[in-house]
């Protein structure tokens, strides 16, 4: 057996599990390259709890060394550009060539691209603004709270609803909620649409019950800070206290040179098996787009969302699928579209749904009850993320025992 260089850029959730998962599978002698620009960690799920002071930064933030076994190369530098026709990766002037490449670089957020939006709105899509807002809330003593989503696709659309939820919860037991205005503004049609009208229609309730204003079809063109102003396209404008932002996001610059994007900015990828348009090139997690074969409306194609739970998915299956190719045999896994999404909703109670979205003629979606079994779910499920590799089976004992195996769970 030929000795092989399988080098993986970006050490996400993505890149981790597929370099924990290669390692697993491959002997010693193929090596395994990760190119990782930070030396730590974050776990994002989590931002929202640093926003609200449920956690710590470095509760959440872990050195990459200690979540990759020692047989996993880290090569911490920005990789700058891709030669596909020579199998070459230039990352901060080293030079790696490989046999087969593992894209998983996520997705960029540019505030920029909104006139106002860098001066007047911070974020919980990044830890230093999860920390920022945590210091503006706690001097915080009311008016109107603005969380704006705007532009589609963004990672994790469930996150906006967690968010305001939380936020809710954070007023309402500082003695403020009576004086504060909370909403969300959205270009969407509904909450999740990706997901479907029935969590749409959940979560719409779960805001109503909290008092959030929930508003549909908003696209924001600009904020005017001067006049604390959100200015939406074909709506009017809204004044705002305190704006809570969803950055646009975008594909990575490094694809789109590279020629591995397609017109939308993403990289496309055979849904099945992550393969991209170029041999022995794979992509998987935010990066991606991936057209899923059922639709909610018969005139709109229909993209698996960005989330951890794919990213983590598509990383075992991309690994597995490279080890069986590197040891001759006919690699079998395929990647079928299955996640689960657990929303936080405060008072320690998530709602949950789990998806199978390569469901015909629509995915199949289950929805779960708010209830605290979901809550602990997330949490040991951030546990488990974060805990060193040798702990974590106890970790998904525990997940199993309290009924997380119904999120269909595999880990
Ligand atoms: C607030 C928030 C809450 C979320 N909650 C959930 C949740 O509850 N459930 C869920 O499933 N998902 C959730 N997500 C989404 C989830 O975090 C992402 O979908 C997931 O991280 C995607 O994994 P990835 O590997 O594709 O990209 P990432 O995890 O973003 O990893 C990309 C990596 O590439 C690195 N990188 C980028 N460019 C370069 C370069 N040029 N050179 C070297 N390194 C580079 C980056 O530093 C990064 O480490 C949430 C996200 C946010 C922001």
């Amino acid at each position: 057996m030929r000795a092989s260089t399988t080098v993986i850029l970006g050490g996400g959730v993505g890149g981790i599990v597929a370099a924990n998962e290669l390692r697993r599978r491959l002997p010693a002698v193929h090596r395994i390259v990760l190119v990782e620009k930070n030396a730590q960690h974050a776990f994002s799920p989590s931002f929202v709890w640093v926003m609200t002071g449920a956690r710590r930064p470095a509760q959440i933030m872990r050195p990459l060394r200690a979540l990759v076994p020692p047989g996993v190369e880290i090569v911490q530098a920005e990789a700058r550009a891709l030669d596909l026709d020579h199998q070459r990766v230039a990352a901060d002037g080293i030079s790696l060539a490989y046999d087969y490449l593992i894209v998983a670089l996520g997705a960029e957020l540019n505030g920029n691209l909104i006139p106002g939006l860098s001066e007047a709105a911070d974020t919980f899509y990044s830890l230093s603004g999860a920390l920022r807002l945590r210091q503006t809330l706690e001097s915080f003593s009311g008016g109107r709270v603005a969380v704006v989503v705007t532009r589609s696709p963004y990672k994790c659309p469930g996150a906006p609803h967690e968010a305001a939820m939380l936020l809710h919860e954070l007023f309402r037991r500082r003695g403020l909620r009576g004086k504060v205005d909370l909403h969300i503004f959205t270009p969407e049609p509904q909450p999740m649409p990706d997901v479907g009208p029935a969590l749409g229609q959940a979560l719409r309730g779960l805001l109503a019950e909290r008092n959030i204003g929930f508003h549909p079809l908003h696209k924001l063109v600009a904020v005017n800070p001067g006049s604390r102003e959100l200015v939406f396209e074909e709506a009017p404008s809204v004044p705002y206290d305190l704006v809570l932002v969803v950055p646009p996001h975008c594909g990575p610059r490094l694809t789109q040179q590279a020629g591995l994007a397609d017109d939308s900015g993403w990289v496309p990828v055979d849904p099945a098996t992550l393969a991209t348009r170029h041999e022995r090139v794979f992509a998987i997690g935010d990066v991606t787009a991936l057209q899923t074969p059922g639709r909610w409306h018969p005139e709109v194609p229909l993209f698996l969302p960005k989330g951890g739970v794919f990213a983590h998915g598509q990383g075992q299956i991309v690994a597995r699928r490279l080890a069986a190719e590197i040891a001759g045999a006919t690699p079998r896994h395929v990647f079928r579209g299955r996640g689960f999404c657990v929303v936080d909703a405060g008072q320690r109670r998530a709602v949950a749904a789990t998806a199978d979205f390569f469901g015909v003629p629509s995915p199949k979606i289950r929805l779960h009850q708010a209830a605290r079994v979901w809550h602990c779910g997330k949490v040991l499920f951030e546990q488990w993320w974060l805990a060193p590799l040798g702990f974590r089976r106890e970790i998904l004992r525990l997940m199993l025992s309290l009924g997380c195996g119904r999120l269909g769970l595999e880990m």
